[in-house]
């Protein structure tokens, strides 16, 4: 078929993707990635404060020394030195005792949700979810064909009453939900922490509704402010299944990431990865096992959690100082992110062509509920950008928003209200931008 357009191909395509588009808000983005563009948008680590040097020399013997084993094939639930590793990294955060055997290594965080997500989903699924979640695990849910119900939060994290509510509603409507996915450290977006005494009631909620849960946890370790709550996953072993990465630890180039999963199912996980990509890449685990032996990564994770809270401090004082009256925010206590709420009227999403014509972006909150609402919202990211650069990133997105506000003062709400369709939003696939 030469000379095909993509129509040719729409009416072949699986149910499970037919919804998948790339959004508007995705072609922003090539233009926000110019370097006069001060990007709030992404979510990646500041890469440069790694000892790229002799990272560069450890992966130089990795493939010299190691290479019959790291350049060749590996075992489907990821190597035993790694597993055992992961094992050691997870005591930080308070999950002891972990079996190397229950670990099962995947593509980055990313993979280990697409794998449960194909573990448990049937088309018409309910997962239960924060409102607003990571785009990611959307995009995933979506590609499953699962039903996303949003479920909110405050400043204490995802709320239990809600979340009883969620899953009477759920039973109400004759569907099953399946498990809870759950961010409950530093959230992406939103910044939040579940609290202490939160984290019981959830687990004793989903406990008794037969509810699985899914911890997605790879921001944990990055806190500013002492240690995070013990994770999920450190307070019931049954029922939880802990996703993290070394993305935000290390470096998401490597995408290695692992499953702490009951044993019951560990095995059906290991087939899943054999169908999905045989075995996550040698090389890459047996760079994070050279990383881990050799490097002082304990170090490297204090190194990150200092420039990120000095980056969320320069962020959170040039809101204070500059965005207009009626905006909020949140005040994360770690991680990557903070989420705003833009004064009633104004619309991210509208204002998104605008603020990157005034070299500035972000993301807007749409991208972050299934449904189609977070107009309101924005999520601005601090660890990639300098302290200055989050100033001057700030200075510029609130000079957009005055400007909006100024016109829809002059000529009424539909000066800046666009006519675009509410409605389910179109599953954005996670890119870089998205992260
Ligand atoms: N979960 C969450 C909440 C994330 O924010 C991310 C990436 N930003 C991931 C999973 C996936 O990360 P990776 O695949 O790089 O490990």
């Amino acid at each position: 078929m030469t000379g095909t357009t993509q129509d040719d191909y729409t009416d072949r395509y699986a149910r499970r993707v037919r919804g998948m588009t790339t959004s508007e808000i995705r072609a922003l983005f090539s233009v926000a990635s110019r370097p006069e563009v001060v990007s709030l948008a992404g979510g990646s680590p500041y890469i440069q404060a790694l000892p790229l040097d002799a990272v560069g020399e450890m992966l130089g013997r990795l493939a010299s020394e190691h290479g019959a084993s790291s350049l060749q094939y590996g075992i489907g639930q990821g190597t035993i030195e790694l597993r055992e590793r992961i094992c050691e990294v997870m005591t930080l955060s308070g999950i002891h005792g972990a079996s190397p055997d229950d670990v099962v290594v995947t593509v980055g965080g990313q993979q280990a949700l697409d794998l449960l997500a194909r573990l448990f989903l049937d088309p018409g699924d309910v997962v239960l979810a924060e409102g607003p979640s990571y785009v990611g695990a959307l995009g995933v849910f979506q590609a499953a064909q699962a039903h996303v119900h949003h479920v909110p939060m405050d400043d204490d994290g995802l709320i239990p009453a809600a979340l009883e509510e969620a899953i009477r509603a759920t039973e109400r409507s004759g569907r099953k939900a399946k498990f809870l996915y759950t961010i409950p450290t530093f959230q992406n977006p939103a910044g939040v922490t579940l609290s202490e005494e939160r984290r019981e009631q959830v687990l004793d909620i989903c406990e008794r509704a037969g509810l699985l849960v899914v911890e997605d946890d790879p921001y944990g370790m990055l806190s500013f402010e002492g240690d995070a709550p013990l994770p999920l996953r450190a307070r019931r072993r049954d029922g939880v299944f802990y996703v993290s990465t070394f993305s935000k630890t290390f470096a998401p180039g490597l995408r290695v990431g692992w499953i702490l999963a009951p044993h019951a199912v560990r095995e059906k996980l290991v087939m899943m990865t054999e169908a999905n990509v045989l075995c996550p890449s040698a090389f890459a685990q047996g760079a994070i096992v050279q990383y881990l032996s050799t490097m002082p990564w304990r170090e490297q994770i204090k190194s990150y959690r200092e420039i990120y809270r000095e980056r969320r401090d320069a962020l959170l004082s040039a809101l204070d100082d500059l965005m207009p009256v009626g905006t909020t925010w949140t005040n994360p206590t770690g991680g990557l992110f903070v989420w705003a709420t833009i004064p009633e009227g104004l619309d991210s999403k509208a204002m998104m062509p605008r603020a990157i014509a005034a070299r500035v972006a972000y993301v807007p909150g749409t991208g972050f509920y299934a449904d189609g609402t977070g107009t309101s919202n924005m999520r601005l990211n601090f660890s990639y950008a300098s302290p200055e650069r989050l100033r001057e990133g700030v200075r510029r997105l609130a000079g957009v928003m005055e400007q909006e506000l100024e016109m829809r003062a002059v000529f009424g709400a539909s000066a800046t209200t666009p006519h675009h369709r509410r409605g389910p939003a179109a599953a954005d696939v996670p890119g870089p931008d998205l992260a």
